[in-house]
């Protein structure tokens, strides 16, 4: 069991490590408060019984909520047996409370709504809405000490998946800038270590998609059109799973440039409307 010290005695991360063959390689379940508790997340289906013991060693039975920052399995798999196990309902976007109605019929689960407070004693948590990764994906703003429990949305030293159909890549860069001006001091994420430089990482991981784009630009102006080609001439080393995501990852790059005009599509074969680069 890997309980990491956070140096904030009110914000408890716990990594559990993920099963065999996931894209991620961990996730974090954050508990809050000092008694009673609230918990963000609830791990993969495969670590219930880990998470549970662990939320039982330091919550008690005095956890007042769950909250889940997005519908992912690996967020929400241990969603029903903290329910139950507690008696607790569980809390998330409207827009996800649907993916986790037909993903997990019969959780238990009520909205919280950009804007509205998690609230526990005098802690107060604003919810963000932060969609790209999933569309109802949720960020919690601690004001007063300037910290963010960012799920997904920005992560260390891994990228965010956003993937065709349920990801955006505008709304994944708006989500980025929203955040940027929060100027939080540190980010607890979903997956990996706390963020200490969290504005940093937010320009590095902007960067980043900028440089794919050029990349993809690039492929296909060498005449590689369609998502699948860019990806094999882009993501050669990668295993052919990790291909095939990548594949939708450009997918969305590519349709972004088609809304903007600079690329044009045409029976599933993209080209490039601006000329020579
Ligand atoms: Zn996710």
């Amino acid at each position: 069991m890997n309980v990491k010290s956070t140096g904030f005695p009110l914000i408890q991360s716990h990594r559990l490590e993920a099963p065999q063959g996931s894209f991620m390689e961990n996730v974090e379940v954050i508990l809050i408060g000092e008694g009673p508790f609230i918990l963000f997340d609830a791990g993969y289906p495969e670590c219930v019984p880990e998470m549970l013991s662990w939320v039982e060693s330091r919550a008690g039975g005095a956890l007042e909520k769950l909250v889940l920052t997005h519908h992912h399995f690996d967020h929400s798999g241990g969603a029903k047996a903290i329910c139950e196990r507690f008696g607790v309902t569980a809390y998330a976007h409207p827009l996800e409370m649907r993916l986790l109605e037909e993903e997990q019929p019969g959780l238990p689960v009520s909205p919280i709504r950009e804007g509205e407070f998690v609230e526990l004693g005098e802690m107060r948590l604003e919810a963000i809405l932060t969609p790209g990764h999933s569309p109802g994906h949720l960020s919690f703003w601690w004001k007063e000490e300037r910290i963010l429990l960012g799920g997904d949305n920005v992560l260390l030293p891994s990228t965010t998946a956003v993937t065709a159909p349920r990801g955006n890549l505008g709304d994944y860069l708006e989500s980025l800038e929203k955040v940027k001006k929060l100027a939080p001091r540190l980010i607890y994420p979903g997956h990996g270590p706390v963020i200490e430089d969290p504005i940093s990482r937010i320009d590095e991981l902007i960067e980043h998609r900028k440089m794919r784009d050029a990349q993809y630009l690039e492929a296909l102006e060498a005449g590689h059109d369609t998502p699948a080609k860019i990806a094999e001439q882009i993501y050669q080393d990668l295993p052919e799973g990790k291909r095939k995501l990548g594949a939708c990852v450009i997918e969305l790059h590519l349709e972004r440039f088609v809304k903007s005009g600079e690329v044009a599509c045409a029976d599933g074969r993209y080209s490039l409307t601006t000329g020579p680069l």
